[in-house]
């Protein structure tokens, strides 16, 4: 990324100290949108959007504290930086965990932890969200958690049962399943432009990609 592209705010970073990274950079990159590895303050200069991975949300919280990337992260909002948290990332952004502190508290939801049970009842599923792409969506949720209540300025995107998976204000998305493990680029897409970025899909009613599969993100690797 050079200077001037930094300067621009034409690009998107992923956090990148503990959870899923490589994975939604390789989304980004399916549509041509840049996305950077984030670890210092400096790395959140010129940004357009961040995403906050899914892992580990307690181990996430004290990363980001220890690194100081808590205050400045909620600085950067304030001054316009969008914020995307999947799964322990949505954690992360919560402002109410039920039984557990807040960490970031930027979005007035009600998240609980590990509320579709353990790991082994990790799922998949497919859901429709019109606004997004024109066929079903694939999610796949791994120990995700359950946002049970959303305030006034939220908007519930995606539900299954009586849980909300996915929800955004005007600045922050939040979804509880791992897009980022599916062949699907429709929620890749919608933070972008969120973000304000155009994309090389833009346009398109299908979002999933047909050369996407599990081992994708490997090919950084082979790469380099
Ligand atoms: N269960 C994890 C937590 O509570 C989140 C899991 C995930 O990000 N896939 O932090």
């Amino acid at each position: 990324m050079d200077e001037s592209a930094e300067a621009k705010n034409d690009h998107i970073g992923i956090l990148n100290l503990q959870g899923g990274i490589v994975e939604h950079q390789d989304h980004m990159m399916r549509l041509g949108v840049a996305c950077v590895p984030v670890r210092r303050k400096q790395d959140l200069v010129g940004l357009a959007g961040l995403i906050i991975p899914g892992g580990e949300s307690t181990c996430l919280g004290r990363l980001i504290r220890n690194a100081g990337l808590d205050r400045e992260i909620c600085e950067a909002y304030e001054e316009g930086l969008q914020l995307w948290g999947t799964c322990a990332g949505a954690i992360l952004l919560a402002q109410h965990v039920n039984n557990d502190a807040p960490h970031l508290g930027l979005i007035d939801i009600t998240i609980s932890r590990n509320a579709f049970g353990s790991q082994l009842a990790s799922f998949h599923e497919e859901i429709r969200i019109p606004e997004l792409a024109a066929e079903s969506i694939p999610l796949t949720f791994i120990r995700a958690p359950k946002i049970t209540k959303v305030g006034s300025d939220v908007t519930a995107l995606g539900r299954i049962d009586d849980c909300i998976i996915a929800a955004e204000t005007e600045n922050i998305l939040v979804t509880v399943f791992h897009p980022e493990l599916t062949s699907s680029l429709a929620f890749h897409r919608h933070f972008a432009h969120k973000c304000g970025l155009t994309t090389d899909c833009d346009g398109k009613s299908s979002l999933i990609d047909p050369h996407w599969s599990p081992y994708s993100w490997t090919r950084q690797y082979q790469q380099r």
